[in-house]
Order: structure tokens, then C-alpha cells, then sequence
């Protein structure tokens, strides 16, 4: 007897297939979701965590029982010498990469007057910093390998988790908004300087998702109702919302789309204060 969930998965078309991924902060929400869908589609992965061994090895498990390969990597997306030793390491292993989802993230909440430094520093060296360096080490593989068509129309793909705050302003998240904006402008530069050697950059920009990094948002009947009146399809989204565009944008289906967001967001960039006003 099969169950609903294998019915599923079975009805996943394998359109990765040959592929080798990395996704960077993978043993949690989003990050977690999208390794397993990447999986489930058929492409070898490597799960980055920065923490949480035991929870990447349970994403590991779930992904190898697709019939495919998967390890953990423990790295600092931060730290330049921690993701060139990362990418060099799956190279090794998997012998090349042909998607880096570059996902890890996280928030330092703040008021502009009590935000320090330190919490500037941090939101930036892992949002920006690290989606710089992931990006970077895989580009030079993507050139030195070049096109196999057996396996990929492209020569690479980088998908950079982004969010509705690359363009809509957040109070009491400066610093936040402004790694995300500049994830914007950072994945459209790469795509108009890689696409001409046949690499597509692309970003996938997350609504309100229902994962650890936003729990007070959604974790309470009043606090999800608050947040719904900024989401016109009134639910929050689900990881596998997110995980479900990287995999189709990752994938030659979209092999056309270059320096684009995928806004998955349930209409939250709809501007859904003036349904109502204006
Ligand atoms: P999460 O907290 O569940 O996952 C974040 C992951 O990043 C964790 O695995 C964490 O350990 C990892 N990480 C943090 N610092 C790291 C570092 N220095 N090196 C490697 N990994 C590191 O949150 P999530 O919601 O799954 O967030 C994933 C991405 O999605 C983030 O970039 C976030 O900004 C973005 N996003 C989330 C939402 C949402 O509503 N959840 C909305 C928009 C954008």
C-alpha cells in the first residue's frame, strides 16, 4: 500500500536529475524544505548548516531516500575561507555544481537608535556577505566546467534567497531591509555579468513563511491574523511555498529567466493597504 506521500513524490517529475546543489543554511524552514525538494526533483545535495548537526543529518536521510546523494557541511557562510573550502570540498565529492541556492539568513532586530554596530555587521556579513561568497565560488565553477548539455541547457545556476523586503521598506529592520535590497541589486549584477557565459542568476523573494526565523509573527491566533491583513491570499505560506519555485527556477523549465525575482509572497507586494483606501 502506498501513502499519500509517496503518491507525491512519485508524482515529481525528476527535472534535476544529474544535478548537484548546495543550499546554504538547509537544516532549518526554508533552507531545509528546499534541499529536499531539490532532492525529490532528482539532483545529488550538499545540506550547509551552521549549526544543528543532527538536524542536517535528518535532511540528509530524507533526501538520500529519494535514491540520490546528500551530505552536511558544516560552514560559516560569513567566512570567506569556510565557503571556498565548502564548494572545493563538494567538487571533490560530487565533481562539480550546477545550483548554489544561497538561502542562510537571519535577523537582529532593532530600533534605529538601539541598533548596534555589531547587529548592522552581522545581518550584513551573513545576508550579503555570504550570498557574495557563495555565489563567487560556485561562478568559477560554473566557468571552468562550462555547458554539459546531458545534463543542463546552462552552465550554472544561483538562486539568492531574497525576501518582499528587497523592495518594501521595514521599520525596526534596518539593517535587515538593507541586506535584502542589496541582495537585489547583487543577484541583477551577477545575472548581466554571467548570462553572457551562459550562467543564470535569479532570486526567489519570500512572503510571510512559516518558519523559525519569524515564529512570533504566526506562533499565536491574534499575531497570524495580524499578519494576514498583509496578505491578500490570507495564508502564510508554507517552506515548501518557497521550495517549490527554487526547484522549477533551478530547473531548464525556466531556462530563459535571468536576473529575475520570483516574488512568492501570496500578494503581500500588492500593496494590500489600499484594497480598501487610497
Ligand atoms: P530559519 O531561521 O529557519 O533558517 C535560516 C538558516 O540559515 C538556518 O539554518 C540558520 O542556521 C542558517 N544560518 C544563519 N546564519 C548562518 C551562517 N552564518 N552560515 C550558514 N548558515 C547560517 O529561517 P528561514 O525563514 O528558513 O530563512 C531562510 C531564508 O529565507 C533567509 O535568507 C531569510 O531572510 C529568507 N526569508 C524568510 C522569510 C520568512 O517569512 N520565513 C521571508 C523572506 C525571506
Amino acid at each position: 500500500m502506498t501513502s499519500a506521500v509517496d503518491e507525491g513524490r512519485r508524482a515529481v517529475p525528476s527535472i534535476l536529475r544529474g544535478q548537484k546543489a548546495l543550499v546554504t543554511g538547509a537544516n532549518s524552514g526554508i533552507g531545509k524544505a528546499t534541499a529536499i525538494g531539490l532532492g525529490r526533483a532528482g539532483a545529488d545535495v550538499v545540506v550547509n548548516y551552521v549549526s544543528g548537526g543532527e538536524a542536517a543529518e535528518e535532511v540528509v536521510e530524507e533526501i538520500k531516500s529519494f535514491g540520490v546523494r546528500a551530505y552536511a557541511y558544516e560552514a560559516d557562510v560569513s567566512q570567506e575561507d569556510q565557503v571556498v573550502a565548502m564548494v572545493a570540498r563538494m567538487v571533490e565529492e560530487f565533481g562539480t555544481i550546477d545550483i548554489m541556492v544561497a538561502n542562510a539568513g537571519l535577523q537582529r532586530d532593532a530600533a534605529i537608535t538601539e541598533m548596534s554596530v555589531a547587529q548592522w555587521q552581522k545581518v550584513l556579513d551573513v545576508n550579503l556577505t555570504g550570498q557574495f561568497l557563495c555565489a563567487r565560488e560556485a561562478a568559477k565553477e560554473f566557468l571552468r566546467r562550462g555547458v554539459v548539455p546531458e545534463v543542463s541547457r546552462s552552465a550554472g545556476k544561483i538562486v539568492c534567497m531574497s525576501s518582499v523586503h528587497q523592495i518594501i521598506p521595514w521599520a525596526g529592520h534596518v539593517n535587515y531591509a538593507s541586506s535584502k535590497g542589496g541582495v537585489l541589486m547583487m543577484m541583477q549584477t551577477l545575472a548581466q555579468e554571467l548570462a553572457p557565459k551562459g550562467i543564470r542568476v535569479n532570486a526567489v523573494a519570500p512572503g510571510a513563511i512559516r518558519t523559525p526565523i519569524n515564529r512570533s509573527a504566526w506562533d499565536t491566533p491574534e499575531a497570524e491574523a495580524d499578519l494576514l491583513r498583509l496578505v491578500p491570499y490570507r495564508r502564510v505560506g508554507d517552506p515548501e511555498d518557497i521550495a517549490n519555485a527554487v526547484t522549477v527556477l533551478a530547473s531548464d523549465l525556466l531556462d530563459y529567466v535571468v536576473g529575475t525575482t520570483i516574488y512568492v509572497d501570496g500578494g503581500m507586494t500588492l500593496f494590500p493597504g489600499f484594497a480598501t483606501g487610497g
